[in-house]
């Protein structure tokens, strides 16, 4: 969620008022589409589809459970850091949402 909602940010301060039309994972990666407003500065729509291209390649080495850095992941088709192998999933989609302004810390410890 920390990777969303920077991105967000990111994309509200650059495009404005922009549409998301598919959020998600597949696999390791984060999947966002957007759509940008019709009269919207092609560079600008460069600089967003090369914000959301750095986030996708963030969500590859975030583990999506806790949100630490991971060099190496420890699991197939997801990111999780040595605390969260892919045998720990207790939670419908195996990811939590956050707030904005979550420090992560907060993690229930059934988490833990
Ligand atoms: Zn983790």
């Amino acid at each position: 969620m920390r990777i969303v909602n920077h991105l967000h940010a990111d994309l509200v301060a650059l495009l404005g008022d922009y549409g998301l039309v598919r959020a998600g994972t597949k696999l390791a990666s984060l999947r966002y589409v957007v759509s940008y407003p019709a009269d919207a500065d092609p560079e600008v729509c460069v600089a967003a589809d090369a914000r959301i291209a750095a986030a996708k390649t963030e969500s590859l080495t975030t583990c999506d459970l806790c949100g630490v850095h991971v060099d190496n992941s420890v699991s197939f088709g997801v990111v999780r850091c040595e605390r969260h192998p892919q045998e720990y999933v207790n939670t419908p989609n195996g990811a939590i949402a956050r707030p904005p302004g979550s420090t992560g810390d907060d993690v229930p410890s059934s988490l833990a």
